[in-house]
């Protein structure tokens, strides 16, 4: 079984699709294994996305992410890494197919509805920036 971070981006909240995203999630079968709203302050998000973080579109993401409270999640599941990303397409949701959650809902390349962990290695790792040990639980 593997673990992956969900982050619903605040366009996801401010367009009301979470529900549409989490029923895509559990059709698939996957188990939600934590869940809470919280603010990202700018340390957080330049520790999430250090591998962006000296590009030129860093300073109009971290004004994204943080201009609302967000929801993650730990979601956990046989091969989730893989079958989330699958399910979320490409970055750039004027890429991505429809059918997919960023080709449905998405906007541009910022504004894109979901993060989600690209390795299982990153999943552990990122769900220990998000949630303390206690706020996440064991599948039944
Ligand atoms: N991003 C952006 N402009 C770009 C590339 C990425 O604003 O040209 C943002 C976008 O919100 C993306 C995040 O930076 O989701 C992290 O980039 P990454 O390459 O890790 O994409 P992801 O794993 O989210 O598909
Ligand atoms: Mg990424």
């Amino acid at each position: 079984m593997q673990r992956t971070l969900i982050i619903f981006k605040p366009d996801c909240l401010n367009q009301r699709h979470v529900g549409n995203v989490i029923d895509r999630f559990e059709q698939a079968g996957f188990t939600i294994v934590g869940c809470k709203l919280m603010r990202l302050t700018p340390a957080l998000l330049r520790e999430h996305y250090a591998h962006v973080a000296d590009r030129p579109f860093y300073p109009n993401l971290e004004a994204f992410m943080s201009s609302r409270p967000v929801i993650v999640m730990g979601l956990e599941g046989d091969n989730v890494v893989q079958r989330v990303r699958d399910l979320l397409g490409p970055t750039d949701s004027r890429k991505a197919a429809k059918g997919t959650i960023r080709g449905d809902f998405g906007t541009d390349v910022t504004v894109n509805v979901v993060h989600a962990s690209d390795s299982e290695a990153n999943g552990q790792i990122e769900l220990a920036r998000f949630f303390k040990p206690e706020e996440l639980f064991t599948a039944p």
